[in-house]
C-alpha cells in the first residue's frame, strides 16, 4: 500500500477544518494544529453562499449546519434613513439558479458542523505554530509548546495574522481606516420584523449597517461598519462599547436603531485585508482562506473562499506522492490566485461605493443598485455563486 504524505494543516478555522474533511473524503489523512486549547464561541455571523454550500454538501456537513443556520429569502437594501432601494431574492431562485440555498450562520454552529464531520483524532488543539524549518524532503514545525512534527506539507490555515504566509512574503495586513462593530441581539428584544429570513442592510455616508438572523432565527448578528481613527485592533475578541455603538449610527431609522439599542455585548475590531500572493506556495508550503487572501467583508465571500480553497487543494492531492507535491501546489495557487484576487479587489473597490455621502453620486449609485436587483441582481452575481471550486459539481448540475 502506498504510504499517504504527512500533511499538517496550520489552524482549525472554517478553511483548515473544511481542508481536514475534504482530506477525509478523499481518503487522506491529516494533522491539523490549532493554536487554541478549546475551540470556544467567538465571533457572530457568516453568510454562506451556494458556491460554498455545494461542496460543503458534497462533504456531508450541510446536514448538520442547516439545523441552525437559516435559510435566506432575500437580501434587501435600504437608505441610512430607511427609503428602500433594492431588494433581490434569494430564496427558491437561488436554488434554482445555482444549485443551492443561501445561509446565514453562527461562525461557531458552522465550526462546530465541521469539527462534528471531521472527528476529534485529527485535531492537536494547544499547538500554536512559531516556526517552520527546512527539514531533508519535508518540513520541521516547531511549536509554542517546543513539541515539533516532521510534515511532508505544510498548509497555513491559520487567518490574517498566518505565521505559515511568512514563508511566501514578509508583506503586512493593510488597514483600510474602517473598523467594525459586532454582536448578536436575542430576536425576542426587537420588534417582529427582525424575524424576517432577510440579510439586510442600509447604506450611509462613510458607513453601513447589516443585519440577519443566525442559529435557527433566535439571534439577530450585525455587523455595523464605521471609519476607525484610533490605534487599529485586529482580534475578534475585542471590546467594544455599546455606547459608540448606538453614537456612529445616531439618526439612523428603522431597525438599525431597535439593533444599536438592543445590543448588550458589542466586539470592535479593524478590517485589515492584504496585497495579493505573488506565489501561494513555496516548495511543499502553502496557505489558504485568510492566511492567502484576507479580504474586506463587503462581499461577504471570507469564508466561502476558505471553503473553495480547502476543496480545491483537496482534490488536487487526491492521489497524489510526496514528490508530486510542490508541482501539485503550484497549480494549485494559479487556479485559486486569478479568482481570490478578483474578489479582495471587488471587495476593496465596494467600501467606497457603499459610502458615499448624500447627493449627485449615492443617487446615481442607489439608481443602478434599484436597475440591477430583483433577479437580474441576482443573475449578476453569477461569477461568485456559480464557481465551481475543486470537484464540486457546477450549478445546475
Ligand atoms: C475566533 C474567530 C472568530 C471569527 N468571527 C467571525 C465573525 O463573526 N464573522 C466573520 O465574518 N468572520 C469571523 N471570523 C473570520 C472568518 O472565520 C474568516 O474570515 C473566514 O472564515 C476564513 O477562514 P480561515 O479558516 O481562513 O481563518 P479563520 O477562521 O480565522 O481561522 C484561523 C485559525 O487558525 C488558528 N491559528 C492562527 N494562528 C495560528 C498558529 N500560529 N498556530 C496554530 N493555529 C493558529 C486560529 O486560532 C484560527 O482557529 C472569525 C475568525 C476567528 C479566528
Amino acid at each position: 500500500m502506498r504510504a499517504h504524505p504527512r500533511i499538517a494543516v496550520i489552524g482549525a478555522g472554517i478553511g483548515g477544518l473544511t481542508l481536514a474533511a475534504a482530506l477525509d473524503r478523499a481518503g487522506i489523512p491529516c494533522q491539523v494544529f490549532e493554536q487554541a486549547r478549546q475551540l470556544t464561541e467567538v465571533g457572530a455571523g457568516v453568510q454562506l453562499a451556494p458556491n460554498a454550500i455545494r461542496p460543503l454538501r458534497q462533504l456531508g456537513v450541510v446536514e448538520t449546519l442547516q439545523r441552525s443556520a437559516v435559510r435566506i429569502e432575500a437580501m434587501e437594501t435600504r437608505s441610512w434613513a430607511g427609503a428602500p432601494i433594492a431588494r433581490t431574492p434569494f430564496g427558491p431562485a437561488c436554488e434554482k439558479l445555482f444549485a443551492a440555498p443561501y445561509y446565514a450562520i453562527h461562525r461557531a454552529d458552522l465550526q462546530a458542523a465541521l469539527l462534528a464531520r471531521v472527528g476529534p483524532r485529527p485535531l492537536r488543539l494547544g499547538h500554536a505554530l512559531t516556526r517552520m524549518e527546512p527539514a531533508e524532503d519535508g518540513v520541521r514545525l516547531g511549536f509554542r509548546d517546543g513539541t515539533t512534527y516532521h510534515a511532508d506539507l505544510v498548509v497555513g490555515a491559520d487567518g490574517i495574522h498566518s505565521v505559515v504566509r511568512q514563508a511566501l512574503t514578509d508583506d503586512a495586513p493593510v488597514f483600510s481606516g474602517l473598523g467594525v462593530f459586532r454582536g448578536l441581539v436575542p430576536v425576542r428584544d426587537l420588534p417582529q420584523a427582525a424575524r424576517e429570513p432577510l440579510i439586510r442592510m442600509w447604506l450611509g455616508p462613510g458607513r453601513h449597517f447589516v443585519c440577519y438572523p443566525v442559529r435557527g432565527g433566535e439571534l439577530i448578528s450585525f455587523a455595523a461598519i464605521a471609519p476607525l481613527c484610533d490605534a487599529p485592533v485586529e482580534s475578534w475578541s475585542a471590546d467594544g462599547s455599546p455606547g459608540d455603538l448606538v453614537e456612529a449610527f445616531d439618526g439612523w431609522r428603522g431597525l438599525v436603531r431597535d439593533v444599536t439599542r438592543a445590543a448588550r455585548t458589542v466586539r470592535r475590531w479593524a478590517l485589515y485585508d492584504r496585497e495579493e500572493l505573488t506565489t501561494w506556495s513555496a516548495g511543499r508550503i502553502t496557505v489558504l482562506g485568510d492566511a492567502a487572501h484576507p479580504m474586506l467583508p463587503f462581499l461577504a465571500q471570507g469564508a466561502n473562499q476558505a471553503v473553495e480553497d480547502a476543496v480545491e487543494l483537496a482534490s488536487r492531492l487526491d492521489g497524489t506522492t510526496r514528490a508530486d507535491i510542490p508541482a501539485v501546489l503550484g497549480d494549485y495557487g494559479a487556479t485559486r490566485g486569478d479568482r481570490t484576487t478578483a474578489i479582495q479587489q471587488g471587495a476593496r473597490g465596494h467600501s467606497e461605493s457603499m459610502h458615499l455621502p448624500d447627493g449627485p453620486r449615492q443617487q446615481e449609485r442607489d439608481l443602478a443598485l434599484r436597475a440591477s436587483s430583483g433577479i437580474a441582481g441576482l443573475r449578476g452575481r453569477a461569477w461568485l455563486y456559480a464557481y465551481a471550486a475543486g470537484a464540486t459539481p457546477a450549478a445546475g448540475t
